[in-house]
């Protein structure tokens, strides 16, 4: 560790996407806790491309508290993305991700940092229960984990989110997997090190709404497990290789069928019935193909994971008024 003047102790990084209405609160709570740690911190705040007066919100928070810095993004990129380009910018020695709508109790924050004190590298919040949810939410989300667990490579921790203290190790190890398809679970549960977790409930979204659906959250689970697992590429080959002999005792009864009892014509049943579900097996795979090609082909096109519109308090080695596009180096 080296240490200079201006050392940042704790990074505190929130993505902010319309919370306008949140950032009193968020502020008044984060303040109190920070103040009363007697370390030095920064709270580096992600404008993801909000709609609202977010920005404008957090801008003038800057003006007031120089330790709140503030990266506005040139459109919404969601949240993973968001939380990479506070990791790629933060400066603190331990880096603690929270959400902007308190679902995160900043008061947590001591009891991470005790942890950091006590050797750990990654200390993850995790839920003690999941309150609030429907029944069609925890359902999903435990066969979510179940199967994830199953065939990924790397045991992905359950009813945790992105809150979590890294220490600057596991971040600079972050910064170094260039990957577009960030799946932040699975990229913290990578790099490995030391790991401990602190128990906590996630309290109901205090204003505005989940960005969560449906859709999403199905979107996100495909990215988990196709970015952690090969599973899904390699059944098929078994499949076909047991369809295959089914297909060859099949045929050779049929063979030997024909030279004892001659040909039959009867069989369209059985032949549209092998037709349409061999046919059904050749498509799924071709999906499931389809969505690792599309990912390789994201990866490919090497585009910057996100672009910064402008910069407030980073005033050390970057300009602000620039359109710097940021690539993981
Ligand atoms: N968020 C973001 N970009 C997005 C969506 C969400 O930066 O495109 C932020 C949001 O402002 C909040 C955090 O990510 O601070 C969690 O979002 P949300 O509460 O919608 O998710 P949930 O708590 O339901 O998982
Ligand atoms: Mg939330």
């Amino acid at each position: 560790m080296s240490f200079n003047l201006n050392q940042v102790e704790i990074s505190i990084i929130v993505p902010c996407y319309n919370e306008e209405e949140g950032l009193d609160r968020l502020f008044e709570r984060l303040f109190t806790v920070l103040n009363h740690l007697n370390l030095s911190y920064e709270i580096v705040c992600i404008d993801d491309g909000s709609r609202d007066r977010t920005l404008e919100g957090l801008i003038d928070y800057h003006r007031r508290y120089s330790a709140i810095k503030v990266i506005s993004l040139s459109r919404n990129f969601g949240k993973d993305i968001a939380l990479t380009a506070g990791l790629e910018n933060a400066q603190g020695q331990a880096i603690i991700p929270i959400d902007a709508d308190l679902q995160d109790p900043p008061e947590l924050i001591e009891q991470l940092i005790e942890k950091w004190r006590q050797g750990y590298d990654v200390v993850y919040g995790k839920r003690r229960s999941r309150q609030g949810e429907s029944w069609v939410k925890r359902t999903t989300a435990n066969a979510f984990y179940r199967i994830i667990s199953r065939i990924s490579s790397v045991p992905i921790p359950r009813d945790t989110g992105d809150f979590r203290l890294l220490d600057r190790r596991v971040v600079d190890a972050i910064k170094t997997m260039p990957e577009r398809t960030r799946f932040m679970k699975g990229l913290f549960a990578w790099v490995g090190f030391k790991q401990t977790y602190i128990l906590y409930d996630r309290p109901n979204r205090l204003q505005g709404t989940t960005k969560w659906n449906y859709w999403k959250l199905w979107n996100f689970a495909l990215d988990g497990i196709t970015s952690f697992s090969l599973v899904p590429l390699k059944v098929w080959s078994y499949l076909g290789l047991f369809l295959s002999v089914l297909a060859f005792t099949y045929g050779s009864f049929l063979i030997i069928r024909t030279i004892i009892l001659g040909i039959d014509v009867p069989g369209y049943a059985s032949l549209m019935v092998t037709m349409l579900f061999i046919g059904g097996v050749q498509l799924i795979t071709l999906g499931i193909l389809g969505e690792y090609l599309g990912r390789i082909y994201e990866e490919t096109k090497q585009r910057p994971l996100y672009l910064i519109r402008e910069r407030y308090g980073f005033h050390e080695d970057f300009h602000s008024r620039e359109l710097e596009s940021s690539k993981l180096s």
